[in-house]
């Protein structure tokens, strides 16, 4: 056999485009919360690859659905349909205001795939004037040209232009905003019901449904952005669900997978009825592993145990960061919904969101960041309650550190 020399972090350096920074250590190996790194040392994960890995490292029923699946066939392309993806898709569509699913490979490809859709739509219905999209300021949306374009963060066009043109972007929560923006030329309103990427933003209930309402008075269709916040992240299956305010198209990507790569989009009989044959596609979308997989998650996520368990956590998690943010002044707001929270750094701490997760790494547990001023976690939903309490220990010697740190610099 012959021996593969180890690689190294510096090596990433040498051979990757430099559009990343990864943390100085290699994850290995991992099981159910916790992971390990080249060197063997273990870290509770309450990142979950971004909100990813719904159901932890290396969940049993996933780990048999691969094997199973890749046993079976890998690959055909869109020219045959497959059983995993017509089952998932059915799986979506009875659980959810849905009646029709497009699957493609992620969260950027899906809404991709719903903003063609609207103005496809429109088009279809009301003509080409119907063309503008409007999004919310802070919103994140993915990283291909479309979708950076609509999303509502500058820094991730800066330097792509031309973008692509009858996008406009309005205050997230401000229904006055809204109000002025939209007309008769607008063809869909997108949304995250709560912004991830942008701090952990959550919609008010007000907002949500006045969106709405302004939507169907100016015959435009309502898109929820759900790849961060879906497959049981706010302790429903897509939180949509928690406003009761249903959307006309809607994304999922991330937690769908649970770590395998699919992203869909659900849409209504009505607006799917528009993306006849040969309008859309993807080599990958829909592939056989993907759909197994994703079909092994939804089935573990989507009861009432796991879903309320989440509740549970939430519960858990806020009690222990309120109670760090009361005795380290570290951080001035908890919010967020189910097991998708994030922590405002407080005024003297502004803008160092990621001296917390550098230190919490070092401490033994990975957090995420959400912009600069929050830090954001996203554990397994069904992290172990022991592992979630060890995992809080932890983030408290971390923080207790850069706060100490900073008073001694002080
Ligand atoms: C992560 C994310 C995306 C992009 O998903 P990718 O799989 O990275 O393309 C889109 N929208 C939201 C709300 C996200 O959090």
């Amino acid at each position: 056999m012959t021996q593969t020399p180890p690689v190294t972090r510096q090596d990433f350096d040498a051979v990757m485009a430099p559009n990343y920074n990864p943390a100085a250590v290699i994850p290995v190996r991992g099981k159910g919360s916790r992971v390990w790194d080249q060197d063997n040392n273990e870290y509770i994960d309450l990142a979950g690859g971004i909100a990813v890995s719904a159901l932890g490292h290396c969940h049993p029923a996933m780990v048999d659905a691969l094997q199973a699946q890749s046993e079976q066939l890998w690959h055909l392309s869109n020219v045959m349909t497959n059983e995993p993806a017509i089952r998932l898709a059915q799986k979506l569509v009875a659980s959810t205001f849905a009646d029709r699913v497009y699957f493609c490979n992620s969260g950027a490809e899906a809404n991709e795939a719903a903003f063609k859709l609207a103005r496809r739509y429109a088009n279809d219905h009301f003509g080409a004037d119907k063309h503008e999209i409007i999004s919310f300021k802070q919103a994140f949306h993915g990283r291909t040209l479309f979708t950076v374009s609509v999303g509502g963060q500058p820094k991730y066009t800066e330097g792509f232009g031309p973008v692509p043109g009858g996008l406009h972007h309005v205050p997230f929560n401000d229904l006055g905003a809204l109000k002025a923006a939209i007309s008769d030329r607008t063809c869909a309103v997108v949304m995250e019901p709560m912004q991830g990427e942008g701090g952990i933003v959550p919609a008010t209930a007000e907002f949500i449904q006045g969106v709405r309402a302004l939507c169907d008075a100016h015959n435009a269709l309502l898109i929820f952005d759900e790849v961060q916040t879906g497959m049981g992240r706010t302790g429903h299956l897509y939180a949509y669900q928690a406003f009761g305010v249903a959307p006309d198209i809607l994304t999922s990507a991330k937690g769908l997978g649970g770590g395998f790569p699919i992203g869909a989009m659900l849409a209504t009989e009505q607006v799917a009825a528009s993306l006849v044959v040969g309008t859309h596609g993807s080599t990958y979308g829909g592939n056989p592993l993907a759909c197994a997989v994703a079909e092994a998650v939804i089935d573990q996520v989507n009861t009432p145990t796991l879903l309320a368990g989440v509740m549970t956590r939430n519960q858990k998690m806020r009690d222990a960061l309120e109670a760090l943010a009361a005795e380290t002044g570290a951080f001035r707001e908890i919010r967020g919904m189910g097991l998708l929270l994030g922590a405002e750094v407080s005024e003297a701490y502004a803008g160092q969101a990621r001296a917390f997760l550098t230190a919490a790494l070092e401490a033994g547990v990975m957090v995420l960041v959400a912009g600069p001023n929050v830090v954001r976690f996203a554990p397994a939903l069904n992290i172990p309650e022991a592992d979630l309490d060890q995992a809080m220990e932890r983030f408290a010697v971390a923080v207790r550190k850069v706060v100490g740190q900073s008073t001694a610099a002080a």
